[in-house]
């Protein structure tokens, strides 16, 4: 754990967030400034400061399955939806730990900005 990072603190609860998921390895919670009418953002309890320092296989399932879970229960799974994963500054990463966004319930446009 980082004690300056953002969702790390989320993930221990001393900020709070709107928490939709979450077991031992991973949590989800919807994003502050949603763009998109499901927004809701996965992450690891551990800190990683970007996907080049996740380098854990069983880590990087637990995320998948959990954006799939969040997929499902927000009803967008059979429209359709998108996971992002912006890493680095050319990647529009704001946040220093790594963190799947799981966007759906608009139609998404190609290519990304
Ligand atoms: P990125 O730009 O890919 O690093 O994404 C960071 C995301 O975190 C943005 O979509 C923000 O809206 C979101 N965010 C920032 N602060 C919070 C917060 N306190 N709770 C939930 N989401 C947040």
């Amino acid at each position: 754990m980082s004690a300056t990072c953002l969702f790390c603190q989320i993930a221990s609860g001393d900020i709070p967030a709107t928490v939709v998921a979450e077991n031992n390895l991973c949590m989800a919670f919807r994003d502050i400034g949603p763009q998109a009418p499901t927004h809701i953002l996965v992450i690891p309890r551990k800190h990683y400061q970007s996907l080049n320092e996740m380098g854990d296989p069983q880590l990087a399932a637990a995320l998948f399955q959990m954006a799939r879970e969040v997929a499902n229960a927000e009803n967008i799974d059979d429209t359709g939806y998108r996971v992002v994963i912006n890493t680095g500054r050319e990647g529009g990463q704001s946040v220093d730990h790594l963190h799947l966004h799981v966007l759906g319930g608009r139609a998404m446009k190609w290519p990304p900005g």
